[in-house]
């Protein structure tokens, strides 16, 4: 079965072989990723504990710090800390005390939830918010620490033949080489457009899901009158919700809005002067002070989705984005690429056959993702909410009350994959 991805030229490749990779295979097993994103990463430092050879394929010169903060949550972070981040997020990482949600024009919390020592406690890990780019450095940072994780970055492209014997993966280098390998296993951690799942395993490609995503990083000086620099701010408005974070040791509030919007064809993430969100936003003294602040400086960050009904072929599987890219209304899209990491890591190190990590991880994951999926959805609907219906979400939030809230997110939160991988 051959099969290709990326931007490969016609011209007759130059082929050599991978350093170590043929002669090592026989001793240990190779597992090749796309994509050094915090799938990839994630993936490749849990599988160099199996003592498996990892090679990471990375389109870009270096890594990915593009986008703004991230909320992790405890059921990720039991993940992380299993590959001895712990010390490293907790560095750059803040502990939140609470989350608290405003309906529209609300001066006090519509309710808050507690986080800081109750998750700890009720979760068996921190909620942390943290910048993307210090993720992104301490997943980097201990990848270099391992003999056994390559990362090639300026990758161009690379194919793939699966054939009786196993798996060939060919890549061409930014010098215009291609290397080629036979390891046990790919995995496409590359992403919402993956071209691992569109092009090579001819899986669909992502949908706009009709919301976009208007992102800033603003002084935490300029809104600490109006913010609780110790908690997360979830503000609901009819057609829009914003989220805000501080980044205590970068000095800046991290500032996600969210609207939905039309658009024509595919794009990407841009720069602009102001998010365009309908004009009775700008009543709520939180967002005019959000957008006075953030003056021209936003990134216009279209949101995609994808539902793919399988995860693999043969050794060929996906991880994170590249699976199940969903909103990012419940927070839990790295959340879920953490996890399916600390999932199919011990299933390749067990399996003989990739194919069988593969279908087994496929079944461990599918159900509680698509779960997570179906909540961020409904997320959007709710925190999007007009009026009269903003009367019954608000009394049925209040009557919840944040105990019940906690209790019903526990099936995300308190959960530990390392169950499931046993
Ligand atoms: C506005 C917003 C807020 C969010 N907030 C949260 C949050 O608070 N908490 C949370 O858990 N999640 C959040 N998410 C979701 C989270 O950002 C993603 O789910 C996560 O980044 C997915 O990680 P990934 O490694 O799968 O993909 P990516 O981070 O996209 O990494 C993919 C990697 O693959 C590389 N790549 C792409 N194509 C190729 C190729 N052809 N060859 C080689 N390499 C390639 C890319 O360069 C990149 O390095 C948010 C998302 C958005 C948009």
């Amino acid at each position: 079965m051959p099969l290709s991805s990326g931007s490969g030229t016609a011209r007759a490749p130059r082929i050599s072989s991978a350093p170590g990779t043929f002669a090592r295979e026989k001793a240990s097993k190779t597992v090749y990723i796309a994509g050094a994103g915090i799938a990839g990463m994630t993936l490749a430092l849990a599988l160099a504990r199996f003592d498996i050879k990892v090679v990471i394929l990375e389109k870009n010169p270096g890594i990915q710090t593009e986008g703004a903060g991230l909320q992790i949550s405890p059921n990720a972070r039991h993940v992380l800390n299993r590959l001895d981040l712990d010390a490293a997020l907790q560095q750059t990482g803040f502990e939140p005390q609470a989350i608290d949600v405003y309906p529209f024009h609300a001066r006090k919390p519509l309710i808050s939830l507690q986080m800081g020592d109750i998750a700890n406690e009720r979760f068996g890990a921190p909620y942390i918010v943290i910048h993307r780019a210090d993720l992104a450095d301490a997943l980097h940072a201990a990848c270099k620490r391992f003999a056994n994780i390559d990362i090639q970055f300026s990758i161009r492209s690379f194919d793939m033949q699966t054939h009786a014997r196993g798996l060939s993966v060919t890549y061409e280098l930014k010098s215009g080489d291609y290397i080629t390998a036979r390891p046990f296993a790919f995995v496409g951690a590359d992403g919402v457009h993956s071209p691992t799942r569109t092009q090579v395993l001819d899986g669909p490609a992502a949908t706009y899901s009709g919301y976009v995503a208007w992102r800033a990083l603003v002084p935490v000086s300029l809104l600490n009158s109006l913010f609780n620099l110790e908690r997360t701010s979830l503000l609901w408005a009819p057609g829009f919700h914003a989220v805000a974070y501080p980044h205590p040791h970068r000095h800046l509030m991290n500032i996600a809005l969210f609207s939905r919007e039309k658009l024509n064809r595919r794009t990407r993430v841009k720069h602009v002067e102001a998010p365009t969100i309908p004009e009775t936003v700008f009543s709520s003294p939180r967002i005019s002070a959000i957008l006075a602040a953030a003056e021209a400086g936003w990134q216009k960050w279209p949101l995609y989705a994808v539902d793919t009904p399988g995860w693999h072929k043969g050794p060929i599987g996906l991880i994170g984005d590249a699976a199940h890219a969903m909103l990012p209304y419940q927070a839990q899209g790295a959340a879920m690429a953490i996890e399916d990491a600390g999932v199919l890591a011990p299933l390749l190190a067990r399996s003989e056959h990739a194919e069988q990590a593969f279908q087994t991880y496929y079944r461990l994951r599918r159900k509680r993702v698509q779960r997570v999926v179906r909540i961020s959805a409904t997320n959007g609907v709710i925190y999007h909410a007009g009026w009269p219906l903003t009367i019954a979400r608000n009394l049925v939030v209040k009557l919840q009350g944040p105990t019940g809230h906690l209790k019903r997110l526990a099936w995300i939160y308190g959960h530990d994959v390392a169950t499931d991988a046993q």
